[in-house]
């Protein structure tokens, strides 16, 4: 499969949407990058590499963080996780209180915010040091000691946080979380403000591609949690765009409102792809143009 190819023609066949959208600014230090940026990387289990444009420039991960915080929750509590959050898709936007409200502070899924608040709670109860931890396990899945928290789009993220401020209050109303509001929000703008280029994402997700149990800076997982992780992505990795996700592109995956989305085709390769435009659901327009054309060309997906 001649994939640099496939990557070189997919860019010509998106161009007509790289205007659509726009970037997030509802975290101000996010409304200063440049939206007319575009990258993605494909790395197969076999070791090989293709890159095409801005491949290697870092962007800010923001919700892809939360794989990583389930990654590590499962590695640590096993199935008692789920006790905490749930595994259902929520058909409802990342940032929404609805069901919150409705089902009594247990979030339907890890992936939408209520739910990685609740995991980056679990984090700061288990460890020590759940900052130097989370990023240690991000650096060793990457081979890469230079990958960090950018401290100026987590703090801007605290500035203007009152949606999410008003989630973990009533995750803390109805007990779903131990910590401090205000530790917990920072740690968790802290994980999304993770600065990580599509090479170094898809070869984090490399590890979640194959189904060989691994350990990554002593967090184990088994091909069994492997396959779970993939089967929430698969239902719950793009909130209420989920369905879309799955019938375009056909791979589980994870989006971020930095405008990253990162898929796996288990067993075979994982992809990702960068550009800031959003559609309305927070998903990146040509990022999900892009996979959906990568499994067209290529004929290959999970169905
Ligand atoms: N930090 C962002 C937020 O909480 C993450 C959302 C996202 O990437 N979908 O709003």
């Amino acid at each position: 499969m001649d994939y640099q190819k496939i990557l070189e023609d997919i860019y010509q066949e998106i161009l007509p949407y790289s205007k659509v959208g726009a970037q997030a600014d509802y975290i101000p230090a996010l409304a200063k990058v440049d939206p007319d940026q575009y990258g993605i990387s494909l790395k197969t289990v076999m070791g090989e590499s293709y890159s095409f444009m801005k491949a290697d420039k870092r962007f800010s991960i923001q919700s892809i963080a939360k794989v990583f915080a389930v990654a590590m929750g499962l590695s640590m509590k096993g199935e008692s996780l789920w006790k905490l959050v749930g595994k259902e898709p929520s058909g409802t936007a990342f940032n929404s209180l609805v069901q919150l409200e409705i089902e009594k502070g247990k979030p339907r899924n890890p992936f939408i915010n209520a739910g990685a608040i609740v995991v980056a709670d679990m984090l700061m109860s288990e460890l020590d040091d759940p900052e130097g931890e989370f990023i240690r396990f991000i650096r060793s899945l990457c081979g890469s000691d230079t990958i960090d928290y950018n401290m100026e789009v987590a703090v801007s993220e605290r500035s203007k946080g009152y949606l999410n401020a008003a989630i973990a209050n009533l995750l803390k109303y109805h007990g779903s979380i131990s910590n401090d509001i205000e530790d917990v929000l920072m740690f968790y703008f802290k994980m999304c403000s993770v600065e990580m280029s599509c090479e170094e994402l898809a070869q984090a997700f490399l590890a979640f591609t194959n189904s060989t149990p691994f350990e990554y800076a002593g967090y184990k997982m088994t091909s069994s949690q492997i396959k779970r992780l993939n089967a929430v992505m698969q239902t719950c990795g793009f909130y209420d765009e989920a369905g879309e996700f799955s019938y375009l592109v056909g791979l589980p995956g994870k989006s971020g409102v930095g405008g990253g989305i990162v898929a796996v085709h288990p067993l075979r390769y994982s992809v990702a792809v960068w550009s800031p435009r959003l559609n309305s659901k927070g998903n990146s327009v040509m990022g999900m143009k892009a996979l959906e054309l990568l499994t067209t060309y290529t004929q290959e997906s999970i169905f």
